[in-house]
């Protein structure tokens, strides 16, 4: 039995390559001075699977942006406006591959960037590779030889990692109409064809070809798409093993098409996807054939220690049917989605040692594949390392840490009328007109404003101690008051109190409830050079103080204007948090619902009529599969509601969406039954708003009029024209006029004249539909 690694986190413990990048792309350190870098994570990276005792060490998995693009470099796949960056000589292929990434914008030169989206259900992006037509491939980054080579001098033969063909080809665009990309697949064979025989020549003996795509819903063409893939590779190349890696999701219907393919071995994810087991081992043609079964038990994706019974449990399944021999050891995925390294986090007054006794991130899980290599088959019952394993995970199972009774029942509790208003939008919104005074599309924002320096200062030097926490209060208070003054004169209807006093919208709310824990150097890559440092939610979610309170309540004191409450939604907490795994993601969402629900509450108590509960996560949140969309979807809205549903009529509740596109779920975004939503449309030219017509959505609506991600000020002519455009759509009474997210990432300047110019533009409206009547 062998043990094998499918990726391993690549931006370096200490982000050692977003620095050096971001010095490169700044000018500061030269090409040699990056790849210096870039080579030394490698060598780290192969010595630490090494040392840990993995057997087939991954090489090409390491990337300076993403995989995927670097597939794209690899196949020569090119997008056009990019040409006059290639000459042909190889030192300058690390900055067309950056124009790619970054686009440029240098004199003579403006090429954007292609576009990024999210990997499967990960929070990790990728660039999307662009086909054309006519799209032709051809060989052209060494960057997998190279590696490889540079491996065998270290003297690893590694396990060379490639998208495989039909996930490469599925994850791009066609950017022009009459083609379809999966036709592309005989153009793009033969590029990896070769590729793979120079690396068979060169003496690889495994190559692992990822294809997650076989988790998702795939139409025919896919499915025969790889078939004929698998079957051309094949007889291209058989005597090369190849190690077919499947992640993220059970295999399902596409499990007989996975298993009969050509190949060595099949990867499978007992992670998220335990039940393929059970059916790979019931497949007559798999037992019978000498295809190997890679089982990755340990969780790629999460923070949490192995269960070794559980996985040996799985391990010995599979022995009993097809021999030790045939079977190999593995995370359920690349390591590139948790944390490096948990030694590093040393302060045990942020993480006690209780808690870090649960936990396992990238380096730990090596250990955990080789040892459970290791123990497998042996008598393993009283071995140490299983025992104190076995204590790890008894002693999170039992902690009074994570189990609070109160919180347990207080779910289970929930009834039906707990997730319903007093009564339907129509009978509120006449109760809030007459209570809030609203004019005619009301102006609002979406709760933060910039994030200066002298802000973030404030933060941290309160963290430092430099600032008491009285101090600390009062330079708050005065930059909520300046910002109240400052709405009121540009005339915005409901004001916000600007957010000064929270790091990331996910970040503060897990600081103030219990059951959330944060890690010092938990990096995990985002995009290219951008990591995030996601809360760990550990046990049963309680909020033990009101949170916002204090601040929302000094604001509408402050001020004659109704003054918005700021909440973020259970759902977007449960989503950029690592989750628990020992409990269904719905049941910590309804724990958060309840704490959400008691701050609105207070909120309500403390005089606040405006309520907004952000939910910029909840489309991200759907499941691979579309069957489980629907089960999904249901427990998502119930948890929004539920946090909601505990205020008055009187009280209008706000949610606000971005990030993606809304269209296919506008059902379930009506049935949140928020008293408003704002929303992002301003990109698409409120192309989003015909779905909402379409769909009769019944609601107010507050579709965003400008794009808050670039600092340009839009004209008062084109907000108009948008706002018209809306108007085509929605009835006047149900719309508002506020910018398309949060303004944290602008300067004051550019929002101020943004903003001027949005209220002009409702001013106008108001006029003309008044000349109208
Ligand atoms: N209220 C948050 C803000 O304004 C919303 C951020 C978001 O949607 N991502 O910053
Ligand atoms: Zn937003």
């Amino acid at each position: 039995m062998l043990s094998h690694n499918l990726g391993y986190p690549r931006v370096g413990s200490q982000r050692e390559l977003k620095k050096a990048s971001e010095q490169y792309w700044a000018g500061k350190i030269d090409r040699d001075a990056l790849q210096k870098v870039a080579r030394q994570i490698r060598h780290r990276n192969w010595e630490t699977q090494q040392q840990s005792g993995i057997d087939l060490i991954p090489s090409n998995d390491f990337s300076l942006y993403d995989q995927v693009l670097d597939t794209s470099l690899l196949v020569g796949a090119i997008p056009e406006r990019y040409n006059q960056l290639i000459d042909g000589k190889s030192n300058r292929e690390l900055d067309l591959y950056f124009a790619m990434a970054r686009g440029v914008q240098r004199e003579g030169v403006d090429i954007k960037a292609m576009e990024m989206t999210k990997w499967f259900d990960t929070n990790y992006h990728y660039i999307v590779p662009e086909f054309i037509k006519n799209q032709k491939f051809n060989r052209y980054s060494d960057k997998v030889i190279l590696e490889f080579e540079d491996a065998r001098q270290q003297g690893i033969i590694t396990k060379p990692v490639l998208l495989g063909p039909v996930t490469y080809l599925l994850l791009g665009k066609e950017k022009e109409e009459g083609f379809d990309r999966i036709d592309l697949l005989d153009q793009l064979l033969p590029v990896y064809i070769e590729i793979l025989k120079e690396l068979a020549s060169r003496g690889a003996e495994w190559i692992q070809l990822d294809e997650p795509c076989l988790v998702l819903d795939l139409t025919d063409k896919y499915k025969i798409a790889l078939e004929s893939a698998y079957a051309q590779i094949h007889e291209a190349v058989p005597n090369l093993r190849i190690l077919l890696a499947t992640y993220f999701g059970a295999l399902e219907d596409n499990l007989s098409l996975a298993t009969n393919l050509p190949v060595a071995a099949l990867h499978i994810d007992l992670t998220r996807g335990e039940e393929s087991l059970s059916a790979v081992l019931s497949d007559r043609d798999f037992i019978n054939s000498t295809k190997l079964l890679s089982l990755g038990v340990v969780d790629g994706r999460n923070i949490w220690k192995n269960d070794y019974k559980k996985s040996l449990d799985f391990i010995q399944k599979t022995v009993d049917i097809i021999g030790e021999n045939r079977v190999l050891i593995a995370p359920s995925s690349s390591l590139l989605h948790s944390p490096h390294d948990l030694d590093l986090e040393k302060n045990e007054e942020v993480l006690t040692p209780e808690i870090k006794n649960w936990m396992a991130f990238a380096k730990q899980k090596l250990a955990e594949v080789s040892t459970l290599t290791k123990l497998s088959g042996t008598d393993y019952i009283k071995n140490k390392l299983f025992t104190t394993n076995q204590k790890a995970i008894e002693s999170r199972r039992t902690s009074t840490l994570i189990h609070k009774t109160l919180v347990k029942k207080r779910v289970t509790a929930i009834e039906l009328q707990d997730f319903e208003r007093k009564n339907n939008f129509g009978a509120r919104q006449i109760i809030q007109l007459e209570k809030l005074k609203l004019p005619l599309f009301p102006s609002t924002t979406i709760g933060s404003f910039p994030q200066t320096d002298d802000v973030r200062q404030l933060r941290a030097n309160l963290k430092k101690g430099i600032l008491t926490q009285q101090e600390y209060e009062n330079r708050i208070e005065e930059e909520i008051v300046k910002s109240l003054r400052w709405q009121e004169d540009l005339g915005i209807d409901v004001l916000v109190h600007g957010e000064f006093e929270r790091n990331d919208m996910v970040e503060y709310f897990g600081e103030s409830l219990s059951g959330f824990v944060f890690t010092q150097n938990g990096w995990v890559q985002s995009y290219g050079s951008r990591c995030v440092k996601p809360p760990i939610i550990y046990g049963d979610v309680e909020r033990p103080a009101p949170m916002t309170v204090r601040w929302s309540a000094f604001a509408q004191a402050n001020s004659d204007k109704l003054v918005k409450g700021m909440l973020t939604g259970p759902v977007t907490i449960l989503q950029w948090s690592f989750v628990r795994d020992d409990q269904p993601r719905k049941d910590t969402t309804f724990q958060i619902g309840l704490a959400i629900r008691d701050e609105v509450v207070d909120l309500e108590k403390a005089g606040i009529k405006v309520i907004q509960i952000d939910e910029p996560a909840i489309r991200e949140g759907l499941p691979l599969r579309k069957s489980a969309w629907k089960n999904y979807l249901k427990w998502a809205v119930d948890a929004f509601r539920l946090s909601a549903a505990g205020v008055a009529d009187q009280t209008q509740i706000h949610t606000h969406m971005c990030y993606s596109e809304f269209n296919d779920i506008i059902d379930s975004i009506a049935a949140m039954d928020a008293d408003v939503i704002t929303i992002e449309t301003s990109r698409s030219q409120m192309e989003l708003l015909d779905a909402f017509a379409d769909f009769n959505y019944p609601n107010e609506i507050g579709p965003g009029v400008y794009d808050i991600h670039s600092p340009r000020v839009p004209t008062i002519e084109e907000i108009t024209l948008l706002l018209e455009k809306a108007l085509k759509v929605i009835p006047a009474r149900n719309l508002w006029v506020n910018p398309d997210c949060g303004l944290k990432t602008r300067k004051w300047p550019e929002t101020e004249a943004a903003l001027r110019n949005m209220i002009s533009a409702a001013n106008l409206l108001r006029e003309s539909v008044a000349i109208e009547q």
